[in-house]
């Protein structure tokens, strides 16, 4: 496991393998690393030749600087944490590396952006994005791995690669969960103990309402939603929506023909958490 922090070193190293005819599996993440992230590391160095794995806070997806300073860095742990997994490089770039000029690209994602965490962070995904397709084109990567837990982002990180016409197969992985069923996030070390304890209602609120689905109507499984995260005073929902997984389009009805996602965002006090089920 080498780590690199430089981007000329990274795509010279790289692209020395690809001559060689390795194949190249990529994992990106912001750090703070747990299960979830190791799972796509342990998936990329299964199925590739090589693995990257890049650690990089991406300041213009923020679109909070708050969130942007409390978001956790532990860089030791994580290098130890990975080093069980075998990746072949570790991408440190700082901040003056990634964007040496301000990038102003703005892309199109269609109708994906205009809902939920879209809708909600504004700009929050031309910044993905951004950082993404660098990343792209510092890696070259075959295989690129990102979780279900940012549902929505795989469909826009999807969209970004249709319209650059790269040609990176975006493979995603399912989440991977607490013991009791809060989905991993960087962010859950951000909460203090009472609020740790109260943020598994949400995904326990999402089991039942998979549940409830065959009596319930789309709205009134909406509105059970938000009234159960609601009744916890350490939780206030921000959204919850029920789409289908291809355009991200609110569903209106259970007889739709396609695959149902529900969305759904919280504030645990300061921390924002989201997590998605498949209907
Ligand atoms: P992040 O460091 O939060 O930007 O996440 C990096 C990658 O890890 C993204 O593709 C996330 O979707 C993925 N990821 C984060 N949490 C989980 C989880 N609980 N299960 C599976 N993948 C995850």
């Amino acid at each position: 496991m080498e780590i690199i922090k430089l981007v000329a070193e990274a795509k010279g190293k790289i692209s020395k393998l690809k001559k060689e005819g390795k194949s190249i599996g990529f994992v990106p993440t912001m750090g703070a690393l747990h299960d979830g992230h190791l799972s796509l590391t342990a998936e990329s160095v299964k199925k590739n030749d090589i693995t990257v794995v890049s650690i990089f806070v991406n300041p213009t997806q923020f679109n909070n600087p708050n969130d942007l300073e409390t978001y956790p860095r532990c860089i030791d742990a994580d290098l130890e944490k990975l080093s069980e997994y075998h990746p072949d490089f570790i991408f440190i770039p700082e901040v003056e590396e990634m964007y040496p000029e301000p990038d102003t690209r703005v892309f199109d994602f269609g109708h994906l952006d205009l809902v939920m965490e879209g809708k909600n962070r504004p700009g929050h995904f031309n910044g993905v994005a951004q950082v993404v397709s660098k990343l792209f084109d510092i890696v070259t990567p075959d295989n690129a791995y990102f979780g279900q837990k940012d549902f929505q982002q795989v469909a826009v990180i999807k969209q970004m690669v249709r319209e650059l016409k790269s040609s990176v197969n975006v493979v995603p992985c399912p989440i991977i969960r607490e013991k009791d069923g809060l989905a991993m996030s960087s962010r859950n070390l951000l909460l203090d103990e009472e609020q740790r304890k109260n943020a598994s209602k949400i995904s326990e609120t999402l089991f039942k309402a998979c549940n409830l689905a065959a009596e319930f109507s789309v709205n009134e499984l909406k509105a059970w939603v938000v009234d159960e995260i609601n009744k916890n005073p350490y939780l206030s929902i921000e959204y919850f929506e029920i789409v289908d997984d291809t355009y991200l389009q609110p569903i209106e009805s259970w007889d739709e023909n396609n695959v149902k996602v529900g969305c759904i965002t919280v504030q645990v006090g300061k921390i924002r958490l989201i997590d998605n089920i498949t209907f």
